[in-house]
Protein backbone atom coordinates (compact mmCIF):
# COMPACT_ATOMS: atom_id res chain seq x y z
CA UNK A 1 0.00 0.00 0.00
CA UNK A 2 2.66 2.60 0.58
CA UNK A 3 4.39 1.72 -2.45
CA UNK A 4 0.94 2.30 -4.34
CA UNK A 5 0.29 5.23 -2.56
CA UNK A 6 4.30 6.80 -3.40
CA UNK A 7 3.65 6.31 -7.42
CA UNK A 8 0.11 7.52 -7.10
CA UNK A 9 0.85 10.61 -5.16
CA UNK A 10 3.86 10.95 -7.40
CA UNK A 11 2.29 11.03 -10.79
CA UNK A 12 -0.54 12.99 -9.19
CA UNK A 13 1.50 15.91 -8.12
CA UNK A 14 3.83 16.18 -11.40
CA UNK A 15 0.40 16.31 -13.38
CA UNK A 16 -0.87 19.48 -11.15
CA UNK A 17 2.63 20.48 -11.57
CA UNK A 18 2.31 20.79 -15.08
CA UNK A 19 -0.98 21.51 -15.23
CA UNK A 20 -0.94 24.67 -12.87
CA UNK A 21 1.89 25.32 -14.75
CA UNK A 22 -0.28 25.55 -17.98
CA UNK A 23 2.08 23.07 -19.48
CA UNK A 24 -0.54 20.61 -20.44
CA UNK A 25 -4.33 21.07 -20.19
CA UNK A 26 -5.08 17.36 -21.29
CA UNK A 27 -3.85 13.94 -21.40
CA UNK A 28 -4.38 11.76 -23.78
CA UNK A 29 -7.35 13.88 -24.12
CA UNK A 30 -8.44 13.88 -20.94
CA UNK A 31 -8.98 17.23 -19.48
CA UNK A 32 -6.85 17.87 -16.53
CA UNK A 33 -8.75 20.32 -14.93
CA UNK A 34 -10.07 17.26 -13.23
CA UNK A 35 -6.91 17.15 -11.10
CA UNK A 36 -8.07 20.70 -9.37
CA UNK A 37 -11.76 20.09 -9.23
CA UNK A 38 -11.16 17.11 -6.35
CA UNK A 39 -9.48 19.74 -3.93
CA UNK A 40 -11.66 20.42 -1.04
CA UNK A 41 -11.80 24.45 -0.22
CA UNK A 42 -11.91 25.33 -4.32
CA UNK A 43 -15.08 22.71 -4.23
CA UNK A 44 -16.21 24.39 -1.36
CA UNK A 45 -16.23 27.83 -2.60
CA UNK A 46 -17.67 26.41 -5.71
CA UNK A 47 -20.59 25.09 -3.94
CA UNK A 48 -19.72 21.40 -5.60
CA UNK A 49 -21.46 19.80 -2.52
CA UNK A 50 -21.39 16.18 -4.22
CA UNK A 51 -17.16 16.57 -4.11
CA UNK A 52 -17.10 17.73 -0.97
CA UNK A 53 -19.67 15.09 0.24
CA UNK A 54 -17.69 12.81 -1.10
CA UNK A 55 -14.40 13.31 0.28
CA UNK A 56 -15.93 13.79 3.67
CA UNK A 57 -17.78 10.39 3.37
CA UNK A 58 -14.37 8.82 2.00
CA UNK A 59 -12.79 10.05 5.27
CA UNK A 60 -15.04 9.46 7.55
CA UNK A 61 -14.84 5.60 6.22
CA UNK A 62 -11.31 4.97 5.17
CA UNK A 63 -9.16 7.74 7.05
CA UNK A 64 -7.54 10.57 5.60
CA UNK A 65 -6.46 9.40 2.50
CA UNK A 66 -7.03 12.63 0.92
CA UNK A 67 -4.13 13.84 2.91
CA UNK A 68 -1.48 11.41 1.11
CA UNK A 69 -2.95 11.18 -2.43
CA UNK A 70 -4.53 14.28 -3.45
CA UNK A 71 -3.29 17.26 -1.70
CA UNK A 72 -0.52 18.73 -3.52
CA UNK A 73 1.01 20.52 -0.52
CA UNK A 74 0.78 16.92 1.11
CA UNK A 75 2.71 15.14 -1.40
CA UNK A 76 5.09 17.96 -1.23
CA UNK A 77 5.55 17.67 2.20
CA UNK A 78 6.38 14.28 1.96
CA UNK A 79 9.04 15.04 -0.76
CA UNK A 80 10.91 17.27 0.91
CA UNK A 81 10.70 15.39 3.66
CA UNK A 82 12.60 12.67 2.36
CA UNK A 83 15.40 15.51 2.84
CA UNK A 84 14.93 15.10 6.57
CA UNK A 85 13.26 12.07 8.22
CA UNK A 86 11.29 13.01 11.40
CA UNK A 87 7.77 12.34 13.34
CA UNK A 88 5.92 15.60 13.37
CA UNK A 89 4.92 17.11 16.65
CA UNK A 90 2.89 15.28 19.27
CA UNK A 91 -0.80 15.80 20.26
CA UNK A 92 -0.08 18.76 22.60
CA UNK A 93 -2.95 21.76 24.08
CA UNK A 94 -0.96 24.54 22.08
CA UNK A 95 -1.48 22.58 18.77
CA UNK A 96 -4.88 22.07 19.24
CA UNK A 97 -5.27 25.35 20.62
CA UNK A 98 -3.31 26.43 17.29
CA UNK A 99 -5.30 24.59 14.80
CA UNK A 100 -8.89 25.82 16.23
CA UNK A 101 -7.88 29.49 16.31
CA UNK A 102 -6.84 28.84 13.05
CA UNK A 103 -10.05 27.10 11.87
CA UNK A 104 -12.13 29.70 13.84
CA UNK A 105 -10.49 32.14 12.07
CA UNK A 106 -10.85 30.99 8.36
CA UNK A 107 -14.92 30.17 9.49
CA UNK A 108 -15.32 33.57 10.87
CA UNK A 109 -13.94 35.96 7.81
CA UNK A 110 -16.16 33.26 5.26
CA UNK A 111 -19.27 34.51 7.53
CA UNK A 112 -18.35 37.99 6.82
CA UNK A 113 -17.41 37.49 3.69
CA UNK A 114 -14.12 37.00 3.17
CA UNK A 115 -11.73 34.73 1.64
CA UNK A 116 -8.62 35.85 1.99
CA UNK A 117 -7.56 34.26 5.35
CA UNK A 118 -9.33 30.77 4.46
CA UNK A 119 -6.64 31.55 1.10
CA UNK A 120 -3.95 32.31 3.04
CA UNK A 121 -3.70 28.85 4.64
CA UNK A 122 -5.74 26.67 2.01
CA UNK A 123 -3.26 24.15 0.76
CA UNK A 124 -4.87 24.42 -2.43
CA UNK A 125 -3.81 28.24 -3.40
CA UNK A 126 -0.76 27.73 -1.07
CA UNK A 127 0.75 24.82 -3.73
CA UNK A 128 -0.59 27.27 -6.92
CA UNK A 129 1.18 30.14 -5.74
CA UNK A 130 4.24 28.21 -4.81
CA UNK A 131 4.04 26.34 -8.33
CA UNK A 132 3.59 29.36 -10.50
CA UNK A 133 6.30 31.53 -8.48
CA UNK A 134 8.87 28.80 -8.46
CA UNK A 135 7.89 26.14 -10.67
CA UNK A 136 6.91 28.13 -13.90
CA UNK A 137 10.06 30.25 -14.75
CA UNK A 138 12.29 26.81 -14.63
CA UNK A 139 9.99 24.78 -16.19
CA UNK A 140 9.04 27.50 -19.27
CA UNK A 141 13.08 27.44 -19.66
CA UNK A 142 12.76 23.12 -20.23
CA UNK A 143 10.13 23.53 -22.34
CA UNK A 144 11.96 26.03 -24.53
CA UNK A 145 14.67 23.60 -24.69
CA UNK A 146 13.36 21.08 -25.95
CA UNK A 147 11.47 23.52 -28.63
CA UNK A 148 14.75 24.64 -29.58
CA UNK A 149 16.35 20.68 -30.21
CA UNK A 150 13.16 19.83 -31.57
CA UNK A 151 13.70 23.00 -33.49
CA UNK A 152 17.01 22.05 -34.85
CA UNK A 153 15.70 18.84 -36.17
CA UNK A 154 12.53 20.12 -37.91
CA UNK A 155 10.37 19.01 -35.46
CA UNK A 156 7.50 21.19 -34.05
CA UNK A 157 5.48 19.27 -31.37
CA UNK A 158 6.28 21.39 -28.77
CA UNK A 159 5.49 24.95 -28.55
CA UNK A 160 7.46 28.16 -27.14
CA UNK A 161 6.13 29.56 -24.50
CA UNK A 162 6.71 33.23 -23.09
CA UNK A 163 8.19 33.64 -19.58
CA UNK A 164 5.92 34.83 -17.15
CA UNK A 165 6.61 35.62 -13.25
CA UNK A 166 4.05 36.23 -10.64
CA UNK A 167 3.53 39.69 -9.37
CA UNK A 168 4.59 41.03 -6.24
CA UNK A 169 1.71 40.08 -4.03
CA UNK A 170 1.94 36.44 -5.13
CA UNK A 171 5.12 36.33 -4.45
CA UNK A 172 5.17 37.63 -1.24
CA UNK A 173 2.76 35.35 0.31
CA UNK A 174 4.08 32.24 -1.54
CA UNK A 175 7.83 32.76 0.16
CA UNK A 176 5.83 33.78 3.37
CA UNK A 177 3.76 30.11 3.15
CA UNK A 178 7.07 28.30 2.36
CA UNK A 179 9.03 29.72 4.96
CA UNK A 180 6.51 28.81 7.61
CA UNK A 181 6.15 25.07 6.00
CA UNK A 182 9.70 24.76 6.05
CA UNK A 183 10.04 25.80 10.00
CA UNK A 184 7.35 23.38 10.41
CA UNK A 185 8.71 20.78 8.24
CA UNK A 186 12.04 20.45 9.32
CA UNK A 187 12.07 22.13 13.24
CA UNK A 188 9.31 20.63 14.66
CA UNK A 189 9.03 17.82 12.13
CA UNK A 190 7.13 15.24 8.96
CA UNK A 191 3.14 16.58 8.93
CA UNK A 192 3.76 19.54 11.75
CA UNK A 193 1.67 21.79 9.10
CA UNK A 194 -0.66 19.44 8.21
CA UNK A 195 -1.97 19.09 12.31
CA UNK A 196 -1.43 22.31 13.31
CA UNK A 197 -2.30 24.95 10.15
CA UNK A 198 -4.08 23.16 7.69
CA UNK A 199 -8.14 23.90 8.02
CA UNK A 200 -8.18 21.52 6.24
CA UNK A 201 -6.83 18.91 8.00
CA UNK A 202 -8.77 20.27 11.06
CA UNK A 203 -12.08 19.72 9.66
CA UNK A 204 -10.82 16.31 8.16
CA UNK A 205 -9.53 15.21 11.88
CA UNK A 206 -13.12 15.82 13.24
CA UNK A 207 -14.72 14.12 10.46
CA UNK A 208 -11.90 11.13 10.94
CA UNK A 209 -11.55 11.21 14.17
CA UNK A 210 -12.09 7.32 14.56
CA UNK A 211 -12.68 5.71 11.13
CA UNK A 212 -14.47 2.41 10.23
CA UNK A 213 -11.09 0.99 8.57
CA UNK A 214 -8.36 2.37 9.91
CA UNK A 215 -4.59 1.85 11.20
CA UNK A 216 -5.06 -0.78 14.03
CA UNK A 217 -2.39 -2.42 16.60
CA UNK A 218 -3.06 -5.70 17.67
CA UNK A 219 -2.50 -5.67 21.63
CA UNK A 220 -1.23 -9.40 21.61
CA UNK A 221 1.42 -9.13 18.89
CA UNK A 222 3.09 -5.69 19.94
CA UNK A 223 6.16 -5.97 21.27
CA UNK A 224 6.60 -2.19 22.41
CA UNK A 225 9.84 -1.88 20.15
CA UNK A 226 9.19 1.55 19.59
CA UNK A 227 9.65 1.14 15.10
CA UNK A 228 6.45 2.62 14.33
CA UNK A 229 6.14 5.40 16.69
CA UNK A 230 9.53 6.64 15.36
CA UNK A 231 8.13 6.18 11.78
CA UNK A 232 4.87 7.98 12.04
CA UNK A 233 5.56 11.04 10.25
CA UNK A 234 2.27 12.56 11.95
CA UNK A 235 3.35 11.67 15.16
CA UNK A 236 0.21 9.52 15.83
CA UNK A 237 0.93 6.32 17.92
CA UNK A 238 2.00 6.54 21.26
CA UNK A 239 3.61 3.66 22.84
CA UNK A 240 3.14 4.97 26.30
CA UNK A 241 -0.07 5.73 26.73
CA UNK A 242 -1.12 3.78 24.56
CA UNK A 243 -3.23 5.38 22.23
CA UNK A 244 -3.59 6.20 18.41
CA UNK A 245 -4.51 9.35 17.22
CA UNK A 246 -6.61 8.28 14.41
CA UNK A 247 -7.67 11.44 13.39
CA UNK A 248 -4.25 13.28 12.63
CA UNK A 249 -3.15 10.11 10.65
CA UNK A 250 -2.54 11.20 6.96
CA UNK A 251 -2.95 6.97 5.85
CA UNK A 252 0.44 7.28 4.30
CA UNK A 253 1.25 3.61 4.90
CA UNK A 254 4.77 4.06 6.01
CA UNK A 255 3.97 2.60 9.87
CA UNK A 256 2.77 -0.58 8.11
CA UNK A 257 5.81 -2.27 6.50
CA UNK A 258 8.43 -1.55 9.89
CA UNK A 259 6.49 -3.88 12.05
CA UNK A 260 8.19 -6.97 11.94
CA UNK A 261 5.81 -8.54 14.13
CA UNK A 262 2.91 -7.83 12.31
CA UNK A 263 0.97 -6.47 14.96
CA UNK A 264 0.15 -3.33 12.25
CA UNK A 265 -2.59 -3.39 9.92
CA UNK A 266 -4.90 -1.08 8.14
CA UNK A 267 -8.63 -2.34 8.20
CA UNK A 268 -11.40 -4.21 10.15
CA UNK A 269 -10.31 -5.98 13.70
CA UNK A 270 -11.82 -8.30 16.11
CA UNK A 271 -8.83 -8.38 18.03
CA UNK A 272 -8.33 -6.75 20.95
CA UNK A 273 -6.39 -3.26 19.81
CA UNK A 274 -4.68 -0.53 21.38
CA UNK A 275 -7.13 2.18 21.27
S1 LIG B 1 -3.70 18.47 6.31
FE1 LIG B 1 -4.03 20.04 4.78
S2 LIG B 1 -2.02 20.45 3.86
FE2 LIG B 1 -1.90 18.56 5.00
S3 LIG B 1 -2.26 17.03 3.46
FE3 LIG B 1 -4.22 17.37 4.48
S4 LIG B 1 -5.22 18.93 3.26
FE4 LIG B 1 -3.09 18.91 2.66
S1 LIG C 1 -0.18 5.90 11.76
FE1 LIG C 1 0.87 4.97 9.99
S2 LIG C 1 -0.42 5.52 8.25
FE2 LIG C 1 -0.98 6.92 9.92
S3 LIG C 1 0.29 8.70 9.59
FE3 LIG C 1 1.37 7.37 11.03
S4 LIG C 1 2.76 6.18 9.70
FE4 LIG C 1 1.19 7.09 8.37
Amino acid sequence: MQNFRRVFAGCFFLLLVLYTCGMTSTLFGYDLSILTKVQLVPALLAGSFIVVCSVFVFTFLFGRWYCSFLCPLGIFQDILGRLKKGTSLKDSRSRTITRYCVLLLCVTSLFFGATFILLLVDPWSIFSRVATTFMLPPLTFFNNLIFELLHHFGLYGVAAKEYNFAGISVLFTAILSLLLLFYLLFFKGGRSWCNTICPVGTIFSLVGIKPVVRIRISRARCVHCGRCETECKAGVIDMKSGLIHSGDCVACFNCLPVCKDNAISYGFSKEEMLR
